[in-house]
């Protein structure tokens, strides 16, 4: 096979990836990100002494970032160190109402009989029914590009499936086997990630259980972002060119092939694309709408996952009473989650959740200082103002002192604000949505938006808002993906453009 320009417009995980696998088969492979750092929604910046990892903090799934990275004959061990974090986290029900989730499954198993008596072997089975979704998806399913229903009728992939009550709600699942709401809401949390209401998801999904409870919590010393300079320096080694500050413009279409593409203003040949920005900025500012896969009402029904509000917050004392991961579930969890998803609007009193790398990571913070991060989950799309900010800032840090019984405000050495204005001037996000579309039923597999142009037969695309889906793990696993349509498309015989 001759060996092509591939251009790949985005530096998050999914472009990272994508770009390692095509560079691996001798591709000439160009990285265009439009920020000055590489990493996508996972970059991180460094104020006072203090190093803010800007969006992941939950290292779930270590074998899916395992797996990349030995596909290259390396491992995550040869770039970075991983921590397994015990406790893997904290649940505030209220004052000094809060609890632990041991690392341990024989230790979670007796926190769950202390607080309903059989819950131990509900917990069991519902775990061996969680594994068997989460070797069942990763063996069959989550590789497949899901163009088509075909792809899924193969019949060994039929009869697995079944198991996966593709039909029933999560929500259901989970309140058939616990009463208690604590229980109820240490099993639902995984949902803030898929960013659907507990009924609207798919029992699938309950493999997120699975990777979170049994699998572990684990941390990358240096930050989330040490997973970004670790693809960055395995790309580099397999030959790959990164360009910062340069963002694609547009892509010009002849004879249905992108043949080049305009980055800042200057045009570049190309043999081929990958895009992995948000997928709506490629279609409806990168292209003509002629050919465009999807038009703007298309996008106006999707269901998004939600934006955040986020405070980078560097303390200049320690905080005892807070472990790495806090999730503040000390309001209406079904509240908050309406005003999310149904009314789209901001929330009366919120749920959030506090990560403080400090607790684990000593480089991250000065001497005696604590690094947080806060976030709360928020509807995209709504309007965003420095006037909001400033009065959730002023809702979330009293109840978080309140929690503590301590003050904080007088100790804050940097707070950096990040909402739905940034997401969308950083990262082109529609809506300034944060994780990208919500894991419903009807916005699963073959219903995502397609990974192939169906137009264009050069440009493919990939990321959190196509197959698989939002999160780190699947972002990796969509470059993949996307990286294997692309080579079966460059060895079309056809492939070649008449000009
Ligand atoms: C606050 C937050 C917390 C999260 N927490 C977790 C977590 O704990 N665990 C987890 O697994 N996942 C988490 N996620 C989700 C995860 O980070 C994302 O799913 C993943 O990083 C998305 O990767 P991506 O490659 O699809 O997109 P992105 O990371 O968004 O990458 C796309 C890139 O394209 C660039 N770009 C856009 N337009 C252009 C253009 N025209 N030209 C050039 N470049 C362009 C953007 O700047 C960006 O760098 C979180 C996300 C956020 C935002």
């Amino acid at each position: 096979m001759n060996k092509k320009k591939i251009a790949i417009i985005g530096s998050g995980f999914s472009g990272l990836a994508s770009a390692a696998y095509l560079a691996k088969e001798g591709h000439q492979v160009h990285v265009y990100e439009k920020n000055e750092q590489l990493g996508g929604r996972a970059r991180q910046f460094k104020k006072e002494g203090f190093t803010f990892d800007m969006g992941p903090s939950w290292y779930w799934m270590p074998d899916v970032m395992e797996s990349f990275f030995n596909d290259f004959n390396t491992s995550t061990k040869d770039y970075f160190e991983l921590k397994e974090l015990s406790p893997a986290f904290n649940i505030v029900f209220g004052k000094e109402d809060e609890l632990t989730i041991p690392s341990d499954y024989g230790e979670l198993r007796r926190l769950f009989e202390s607080i309903e008596p059989g819950s131990s072997l509900e917990l069991d089975s519902f775990m061996d029914d969680a594994k068997k979704k989460y070797e069942i998806s990763f063996s069959k399913l989550i590789e497949k590009p899901g163009l088509s229903i075909m792809e899924y009728l193969e019949y060994d992939t039929i009869k697995q499936s079944l198991k996966l009550n593709l039909f029933s709600s999560y929500q259901k699942m989970v309140h058939r086997k616990f009463k208690h709401p604590k229980l109820r809401a240490l099993m639902e949390f995984p949902v803030l990630f898929l960013g659907a209401k507990p009924k609207d998801t798919p029992a699938l999904y309950s493999l997120m259980n699975y990777a979170g409870l049994k699998l572990g919590t684990h941390y990358p010393m240096g930050g989330f972002y040490a997973l970004v300079e670790a693809m960055v320096s395995l790309c580099r080694e397999l030959g790959v060119t990164f360009h910062t500050d340069s963002e694609v413009t547009e892509l010009c279409v002849l004879q249905n092939k992108v043949v080049s593409i305009e980055i800042n203003g200057i045009s570049n040949t190309v043999d081929a694309v990958i895009g992995s920005a948000d997928y709506h900025h490629i279609e409806s500012k990168l292209l003509n709408k002629d050919y465009r896969n999807y038009n703007e009402k298309y996008w106006s029904k999707k269901t998004f996952a939600p934006s955040s509000l986020i405070f980078y917050l560097g303390i200049k004392k320690t905080v005892n009473k807070l472990n790495h991961h806090t999730l503040f579930f000390d309001a209406d969890f079904d509240l908050h989650s309406t005003e999310i998803y149904d009314e789209k609007r901001w929330p009366n009193d919120p749920l959030f959740y506090v990560c403080t790398p400090s607790k684990t990571d000593k480089n991250v913070a000065p001497e005696g200082c604590e690094n947080l991060f806060v976030l709360m989950p928020l509807a995209a799309g709504l309007e965003d103002t420095p006037e909001l900010r400033d009065k959730y800032f002023k809702i979330l840090l009293k109840r978080l002192e309140s929690q503590l019984g301590e003050q904080l405000s007088d100790d804050i050495v940097v707070n950096e604000s990040y909402c739905i204005k940034d997401f969308k001037a950083d990262y082109n996000a529609y809506g300034g949505n944060a994780y990208g579309l919500a894991n419903t039923l009807n916005q699963t597999a073959i219903f995502k938006p397609k990974m192939i142009n169906k137009k264009i037969s050069n440009l493919v695309y990939t990321g959190q808002l196509t197959v698989p889906g939002p999160g780190v793990p699947p972002s990796l696993i969509s470059g993949k993906i996307a990286a294997n349509l692309m080579l079966q498309e460059l060895k079309k015989k056809n492939y070649e453009i008449a000009l």
